[in-house]
Order: structure tokens, then C-alpha cells, then sequence
């Protein structure tokens, strides 16, 4: 399996430090003003603060990403056919090399190599997912998720009625 994020895309120094989607909003705000620092001239406007319907960074598109691959995950066919599993195993594969955050990209990576999709059915999809988001969540310090209520999260909604 090709496992590489595309460096091309990342590897000038300009595009590092603008990529929003690579950073937090505290971190992307600091490149923003030393860079302001160094091209602006003195006297024009610091446009640091947060404004809506702006790109994203690296929490805003983890946070849509999760929903998004959970989703999916959760209405996976309970018996999917041969094209289905390889359909699926192919879209983290091709997924994996395109998410904007390259670091975040690179860890899945090598995730994928560790312990490819497992792509059975439904529940096993939706938990093997939920193992993954728990080793970033692991490693970036947020609390892991119990993954025996991840249908109750991203399909049926919660047991206590909640979501109804
Ligand atoms: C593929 C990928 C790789 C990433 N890699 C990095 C990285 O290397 N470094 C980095 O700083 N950030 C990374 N991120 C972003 C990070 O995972 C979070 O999305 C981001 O920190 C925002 O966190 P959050 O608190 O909004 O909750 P998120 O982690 O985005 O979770 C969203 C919601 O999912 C639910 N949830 C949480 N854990 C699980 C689980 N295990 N299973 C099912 N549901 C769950 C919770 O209800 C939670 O509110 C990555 C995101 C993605 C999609």
C-alpha cells in the first residue's frame, strides 16, 4: 500500500506556514502575526480574530471529519459485498492521502498499515474506526471514547432519549 502524504504540497515554507488546516486556531493566529510581522506594513489592520464561515483548522476539520467517517462507518451494510469491503478499505487508503493536515495524514498512515479497515460488516467497521480515533485521541491528550455506545453516538442516538 502507497503510504505516503504528498510532500510536494507541503513542502515550501509558504504553504507550511499558512496551512490553517494543519494547526489549532491559537497556534494558526501566532504564524499569522509573525507573518504579518514580517511583510505588513506597520499601521495595517491585524485580521487575527475569528470571523464565521471562514477555512478551517486542524480541530474545526477533525471534529467534521470524525462525524463524517463515523457516519459513514455506522451506515455500512451489516453484509456488504465483496466490492463494498474493498470499496471501503480503498476510500481510507485514498483518504489517508489527501486529508489536508499532513501530520494528522502521515499518523493515519501508519495506523492503516498497523491494523487495516476491518471491513466485515457494520459493527465491525464502526468499532475498528472507534479504535483509531481513541489511539489520536490517546496521543493528543482528549479522552477516550467507550466504544460499546458508538452506535448510540453516530446511528440510533442515545439510550436515555436524548436525541429523539
Ligand atoms: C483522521 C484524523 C487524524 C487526526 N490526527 C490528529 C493529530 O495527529 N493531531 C491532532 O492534534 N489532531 C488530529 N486530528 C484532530 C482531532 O482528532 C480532533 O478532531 C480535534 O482535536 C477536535 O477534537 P474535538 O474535541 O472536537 O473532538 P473529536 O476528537 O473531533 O471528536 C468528535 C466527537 O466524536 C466523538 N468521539 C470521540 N472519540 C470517539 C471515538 N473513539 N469513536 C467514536 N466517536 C468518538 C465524540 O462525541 C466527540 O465529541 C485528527 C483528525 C482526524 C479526522
Amino acid at each position: 500500500m502507497a503510504a505516503h502524504v504528498n510532500e510536494r504540497s507541503y513542502d515550501t515554507t509558504a504553504r507550511s506556514k499558512l496551512c490553517r488546516a494543519c494547526v489549532d486556531f491559537k497556534t494558526w493566529v501566532n504564524q499569522q502575526k509573525a507573518t504579518l510581522k514580517e511583510e505588513t506594513p506597520v499601521g495595517r489592520n491585524d485580521h487575527a480574530s475569528k470571523k464565521k464561515e471562514c477555512p478551517l483548522d486542524k480541530d474545526e476539520l477533525g471534529n467534521q471529519t470524525w462525524g463524517l467517517l463515523h457516519t459513514m462507518a455506522a451506515y455500512y451494510p451489516d453484509k456488504p459485498t465483496p466490492e463494498e469491503r474493498s470499496d471501503m478499505a480503498n476510500f481510507f487508503t485514498t483518504f489517508s492521502k489527501f486529508y489536508p493536515c499532513h501530520e494528522c495524514a502521515k499518523d493515519l498512515q501508519e495506523q492503516l498499515k498497523l491494523t487495516p479497515p476491518v471491513t466485515d460488516s457494520q459493527h465491525a467497521l464502526s468499532q475498528w474506526l472507534c479504535r483509531v480515533h481513541n489511539n489520536i485521541n490517546r496521543r493528543i491528550g482528549k479522552p477516550e471514547f467507550d466504544c460499546s455506545r458508538v452506535n448510540e453516538r453516530w446511528r440510533d442516538g442515545w439510550l436515555d432519549g436524548s436525541c429523539d
